[in-house]
């Protein structure tokens, strides 16, 4: 299990996230910004999930991927 922490204030929707990792992040299709997909939301909170390890690689992959860096995995 890793913590995935979004700075959703930050994100600036380009997709990139949910495009390399969609079992993990999807867009919210209130803001267009990125959140958590609602199975692994954390207490219901868009913003940070508790993703099972065999996840953890694309969810680094997506967090690489995030032009204005504001997705944490924490290991
Ligand atoms: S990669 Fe970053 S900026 Fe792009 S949608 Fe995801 S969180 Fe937002």
């Amino acid at each position: 299990m890793v913590r995935v922490v979004i700075d959703r204030e930050e994100c600036i929707s380009c997709k990139n996230c949910w495009t390399i990792c969609p079992d993990v992040f999807e867009e919210d299709p209130d803001d267009t910004k990125s959140r958590i997909v609602e199975e692994y939301r954390n207490a219901g909170d868009p913003a940070t999930g508790d993703v099972p390890s065999d996840l953890e690689a694309c969810a680094i992959d997506a967090a690489a991927e995030c032009p204005v860096e504001v997705i944490d995995v924490e290991e």
